[in-house]
């Protein structure tokens, strides 16, 4: 705020900053200071206006709104995965177990004394015909979940970063968790869909920085870095890590962290990390989590790098 002061009182021109003040009654507020210089005729500077707008109504609004949004884009797909997977779930379990009944019946018919030839054909048609049609429900979800679905395009990891940054910084800012970037410039681009991309990142930087909920203050420190590394069949992979110095995973629970359903949070659906998976894996990536030498853990996203062909 000095440097702003002296750069402003030397170039002349007006500028506005936010600083959180402290009140006569103890009180600390977000403020907003617009200073604007008063001049003569000649153009000099005569004296400087101030005005201080206490802007902390607004900030806690702003801070609401961009907590929802965060919280929206976390929702958004667990719902919709959720919704889906009872409606797979549902819709196959029919045809599997009339696929089952029938195997069996034929088994028996087979095993007769006297087989029946005649049943177990049947008996093998229906399981024909009901394994058509859990195929043609799969391929029927199939197409509705591509609907207005994944974009895939060439992108670059580090935009996604940056992209998603804002939307995760009050979080950031609310756990008082320290953020760190540690980005590797230049990088080859990626194919992949934008708003998954930065769903998985949201993810995995909400489930950071709750990790770090009972770290004491000034030690809650989040990286995320990017860069590049040769994969199984030396093709090149983009990966982006996020690492956290939270309370971490205990080595019993570290292989159940990506099932549905598995969650240690009060009001967790322990979707997210599954989700998260699901999205890399159809980008033929990987997902992995491991412990931290010290405290925390790291995510690890590799999605394999494209030929470079964009700007
Ligand atoms: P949810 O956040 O709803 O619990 P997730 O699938 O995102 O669902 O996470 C599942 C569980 O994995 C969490 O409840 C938590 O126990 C664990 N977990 C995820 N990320 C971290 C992390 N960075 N540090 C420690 N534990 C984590």
């Amino acid at each position: 705020l000095k440097d702003m002061w002296a750069r402003a009182l030397e170039s002349g021109h007006p500028f506005e900053s936010s600083a959180r003040m402290r009140h006569a009654d103890g009180s600390y507020r977000w403020m907003l200071m617009q200073c604007t210089p008063l001049r003569d005729e000649t153009g000099q500077i005569i004296r400087w206006y101030g005005i201080n707008t206490d802007i902390e109504d607004r900030r806690a609004a702003e801070d609401a709104l961009h907590q929802t949004q965060a919280e929206l884009a976390h929702m958004t797909r667990l719902t919709t995965l959720g919704e889906l997977t009872a409606s797979i779930a549902h819709e196959v379990n029919q045809p599997l177990a009339a696929i089952v009944t029938n195997g069996e019946a034929c088994l028996r018919w087979l095993r007769r004394a006297e087989p029946d030839v005649d049943e177990a054909q049947s008996s093998v048609e229906r399981i024909i015909a009901n394994g058509r049609r859990a195929s043609d429900v799969i391929s029927r979800l199939r197409a509705m979940s591509r609907r207005g679905e994944p974009q895939q395009a060439p992108v670059r990891i580090n935009d996604i970063i940056e992209e998603t940054l804002p939307l995760v910084e009050r979080e950031l800012f609310h756990h008082r968790v320290e953020l760190r970037l540690d980005l590797t410039p230049v990088l080859p681009p990626v194919l992949a869909d934008r708003i998954q991309l930065q769903q998985v990142l949201i993810n995995l930087v909400l489930n950071a920085a709750q990790a770090m909920d009972g770290t004491p203050d000034g030690s809650r420190q989040l990286t995320i870095s990017s860069g590049i590394e040769t994969g199984a069949s030396d093709v090149p992979m983009v990966t982006v890590a996020v690492c956290d110095s939270g309370v971490g995973v205990d080595a019993a629970s570290l292989s159940q962290l990506f099932n549905a359903f598995y969650s240690t949070k009060p009001d967790g659906m322990g979707m997210g990390l599954s989700i998260s998976r699901s999205i890399i894996e159809a980008h033929t990536g990987r997902i992995v989590a491991t412990r931290n030498a010290e405290d925390g853990m790291t995510f690890q996203v590799s999605l394999p790098a494209i030929k470079e062909s964009m700007p």
